[in-house]
């Protein structure tokens, strides 16, 4: 049997980085890439089996060069984790420059076009393909001071139904994953920036945050491991073309104070 090769998209740090881990440890090659120079250097030498590049995930000639690489290792490939989202602006939307939102699309949305155009050629090589997307609980309700990040995630539901359409006969699945809050560095920036703006604490936003899961809670990154697992094992072999929260139900994304 073939050695199972993943691809992930900016995973040096975080979720992408757990879900790489994960997968190093099953055996699998794995190719991550990213644009953060000290992150690579750090994964590189954490874990020597993975491989890493640095990309820029928002420029097509970038990510053509990165799966040029996978191309030279070898044929096949059984899974790519689109996972590349920038948190963008915090501010309502007329308050929202055009350079901003486009570049929070461009990595949000577009990197995800970008990468799975190169990624279905050699994922219909393998006798197990999947693509997962991480999308975020801001797929399911309207998400204030948050329009680009919110609109790009709704677009990648939209995106997983469409390949999940059209891989599907060729036995591809394609799911998406909608992450609420998750424990560690980032969310603490979202949260930061977000109380500057309303003139909140931190501590008041994550409450608030924590407030709108119906089990009261934030993930963490080894609760989306563990989904990624199942999706890529025989137990989730009929499962294609879902939205499936990670988020304890989030019950709604308004603001209860401030604005
Ligand atoms: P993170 O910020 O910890 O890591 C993201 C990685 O993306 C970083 O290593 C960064 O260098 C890389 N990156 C950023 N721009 C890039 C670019 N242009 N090219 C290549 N790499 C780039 O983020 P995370 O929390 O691990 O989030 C991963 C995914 O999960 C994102 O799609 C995010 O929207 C989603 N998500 C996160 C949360 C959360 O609370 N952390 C909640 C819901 C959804």
């Amino acid at each position: 049997m073939k050695r199972m090769r993943i691809a992930i998209s900016a995973g040096a740090s975080g979720i992408g980085l757990a879900i790489a881990v994960s997968f190093l440890e099953a055996g699998a090659q794995v190719y991550i890439c990213d644009l953060d120079e000290t992150a690579l250097a750090d994964c590189r030498l954490r874990y020597p089996g993975i491989i890493a590049v640095k990309v820029d995930v928002g420029s097509p000639a970038n990510v053509d060069a990165f799966f040029d690489e996978i191309l030279a290792g070898g044929g096949h490939l059984n899974l790519l984790v689109n996972n590349a989202g920038v948190a963008g602006p915090t501010a309502p939307l007329e308050k929202i420059s055009i350079e901003d939102w486009q570049n929070t699309v461009n990595i949000d949305l577009n990197s995800f076009f970008y990468c799975s155009r190169r990624a279905i050629p050699m994922i219909r090589k393998s006798d197990n393909g999947a693509i997962i997307n991480i999308a975020s609980n801001a797929a399911f309700f309207g998400f204030p001071l948050r329009s680009p990040y919110a609109a790009s995630k709704w677009a990648i539901i939209g995106l997983t139904k469409t390949m999940a359409m059209e891989l599907g006969p060729d036995g591809i699945r394609v799911n998406a994953l909608c992450p609420g809050s998750v424990e560690g560095q980032r969310i603490h920036s979202v949260i930061a920036k977000d109380a500057e703006c309303r003139g909140m604490t931190n501590q008041e936003v994550a409450d608030e945050y924590k407030s709108q899961s119906s089990l009261r809670t934030f993930v963490t990154t080894d609760d989306i491991v563990a989904m990624v697992q199942f999706l890529s094992s025989p137990a989730g072999r009929r499962i294609s073309g879902q939205a499936i929260g990670i988020d304890g139900h989030t019950e709604g994304l308004s603001l209860k104070m401030g604005v």
